[in-house]
């Protein structure tokens, strides 16, 4: 699943491409839908006629290559490298049109996944280089610095752009609503490191910019957190040990019974990453309690 279940207002209307700073241009993906907002983000960064293009839209996308074509072209920039946010179709599916049909020579980095074994077929059998934790790319006008941020997915990278102390957030944090995450843990860890850089700015994988990071971030954390704090509260006035749907009637009373399973599943990523904090027992019935010391 790739990014996006709530949508809490609707945004101006993102232009196919954007001058926003000297060094950061945006370029829309055109691929919109339920999951992608308005498209997918891809910025080319620096200020040389070498410069960066991260995440690349999905697959067979015509009018975007048009346009990522014409800025090109029009500013006589040969993009240097690729880099990807993550392995979903629409930030990585476009990288093969772009290389064969823009810039044939390219690098694609990614940071590789730690849930399955990865087929480059997967990729189109585009060659990816693997990106580390720390990395960082120099190219003219900019200095980019990779941080590994999973939880929306396992191999999820955000860039800091040193010279804007800019933050792109890929899917980790969205222009509107809140993302989807697949390890609540691990993302909310994910938040933190974010949130540490003290952004002055955020460049989503989709949706506006975000010019209150600090806010944003922190509305994402508590948003995650009050949940969190329902659920432990339940568990601590239960007598008994009780199951995920048990949770699930009791907090979601005023949400239609159809939603009630994707609800649980949420209860569940939720008491996965309580159980990863020992706060939590899991009992083999599929029953969950809280951890008490006298517990033991
Ligand atoms: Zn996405």
């Amino acid at each position: 699943m790739l990014s996006l279940v709530v949508r809490s207002r609707m945004s101006a209307i993102i232009p196919n491409i954007t001058k926003l700073t000297s060094r950061v241009t945006r370029i829309l993906g055109c691929n919109p839908g339920p999951m992608t907002l308005q498209g997918t983000n891809t910025y080319l960064i620096g200020t040389g006629n070498r410069r960066i293009l991260l995440d690349t839209g999905d697959a067979h996308i015509p009018q975007y290559i048009n346009n990522l074509k014409a800025v090109l072209n029009k500013n006589k920039i040969l993009l240097e490298h690729i880099i990807v946010t993550h392995w979903h179709h629409d930030h990585v599916g476009g990288v093969r049109d772009v290389i064969e049909t823009v810039s044939p020579g390219c690098k694609v980095w990614k940071y590789k996944r730690s849930d399955v074994e990865e087929d480059q077929k997967q990729y189109n059998c585009v060659k990816l280089y693997e990106l580390s934790d720390g990395q960082t790319f120099t190219i003219e006008g900019a200095t980019l610095n990779v941080i590994h941020t999973p939880g929306h997915a396992t191999d999820h990278v955000v860039l800091q752009l040193k010279e804007e102390n800019a933050v792109f957030s890929g899917d980790c944090i969205l222009g509107e609503g809140t993302a989807v995450f697949e390890d609540l843990y691990t993302y909310i860890n994910s938040l933190k490191i974010i949130q540490s850089l003290q952004p002055s700015v955020i460049y989503p994988g989709h949706g506006p910019i975000i010019t209150d990071p600090i806010e944003k971030i922190t509305f994402y954390i508590q948003h995650r957190t009050q949940r969190e704090n329902e659920i432990i509260k339940l568990l601590h006035i239960s007598n008994e040990s009780i199951t995920s749907l048990d949770i699930v009637k009791s907090l979601y009373k005023n949400t239609p019974e159809s939603l009630h399973q994707a609800a649980k599943y949420v209860v569940e990523l939720h008491l996965k990453k309580l159980l990863k904090e020992n706060r939590v027992i899991k009992e083999d019935n599929d029953k969950w309690k809280i951890f008490l010391k006298n517990n033991m």
